[in-house]
């Protein structure tokens, strides 16, 4: 979180990207992003379907490679780390992010772990938090509801219960950097936003850093302190949430026609959409 008297050398940079592209054979499907990262944000990645959302995650996360420029995890090179070491540096969880059946609650959430265990499984206890591996696991299982649900396979799970075992797998992972794509998709109003509460708790107890790609600009304005927008593969605004979700940026990149308002608890903006010019006088002639 951002303290505004903190001097500015003293924040710690998680990531870092300059110059970033990737190509798919001719086609440019991220162009010259540059961006950095302070430890402990809460960015939000939004634009329209295909301006590259995924593939920027794909380059964070050190599963793709950008065709120029590089991607530094805490100072280092992302393609410089092993995977396990990468593992307890970064989480990623995206909108189907689990095994598809056979594995109970408890199975699936102890699979966080792996980045953290030696090659038979086994894990050093963490000398400085004396905390046990299972006990990690059974506190996040408590902490999200999941304790009775524990022994119950996945394939008996409901769309929310589904993804806050998602979570609870990044959780006990405890990385420093948490990576969403598009988490709450196929949830509804109220488990969008248990989801989004959840994560806004876990960050305030540990300092993670959390970049989001959200589909809701309304969700994303509320909990996203700082925003990417992309189009067509270019940044078409950086920097705080309040500022760059203006009517005009909005209309620029996705082509409605929309109205914000601030919200009445917390004044960030918010959006209502206008149906549009056309439809509307389609709709008159049919009501006279
Ligand atoms: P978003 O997540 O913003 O919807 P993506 O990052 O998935 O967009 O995709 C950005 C663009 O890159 C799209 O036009 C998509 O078709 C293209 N793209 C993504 N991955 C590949 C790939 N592996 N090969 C070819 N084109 C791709
Ligand atoms: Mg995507």
């Amino acid at each position: 979180m951002k303290e505004a008297n903190e001097p500015q050398e003293t924040r710690v940079r998680a990531l870092e990207i300059a110059s970033l592209t990737r190509d798919f054979g001719e086609f440019h499907a991220l162009k010259n992003i540059s961006w950095s990262v302070d430890e402990g944000d809460w960015w939000g990645i939004i634009g329209p379907n295909g301006s590259g959302k995924s593939t920027l995650l794909h380059l964070l996360s050190g599963v793709d490679h950008p065709t120029s420029g590089n991607v530094l995890v805490y100072g280092k090179r992302v393609s410089s780390y092993g995977r396990k070491e990468l593992s307890r540096l970064v989480a990623v969880l995206q909108q189907e992010g689990l095994p598809p059946v056979g594995y109970t609650v408890r199975e699936v959430v102890e699979m966080g772990r792996f980045p953290h265990q030696d090659w038979f499984g086994r894990e050093k206890v963490d000398k400085e938090k004396g905390m046990d591996p299972g006990i990690i696991t059974d506190r996040v299982l408590e902490r999200l509801d999941l304790t009775d649900l524990s022994d119950r396979s996945l394939d008996r799970l409901s769309g929310g219960q589904r993804q806050r075992v998602a979570l609870a797998k990044v959780m006990v992972q405890e990385p420093q950097i948490l990576l969403l794509d598009e988490p709450t998709t196929y949830l509804d109003l109220r488990y969008q936003l248990e989801f989004m509460e959840l994560l806004a708790e876990w960050r305030r107890e540990t300092g993670v850093t959390i970049i989001s790609v959200l589909h809701d600009l309304n969700l994303t304005a509320q909990f996203c302190d700082d925003l990417l927008v992309l189009k067509d593969g270019m940044v078409e605004g950086l920097g705080a949430s309040s500022e760059l979700l203006t009517e005009e940026r909005i209309r620029h990149v996705y082509g409605v026609e929309p109205v914000m308002l601030p919200h009445p608890d917390s004044g960030v903006p918010q959006l209502l959409l206008r149906r549009s010019a056309r439809d509307v006088s389609g709709q008159g002639e049919r009501l006279e």
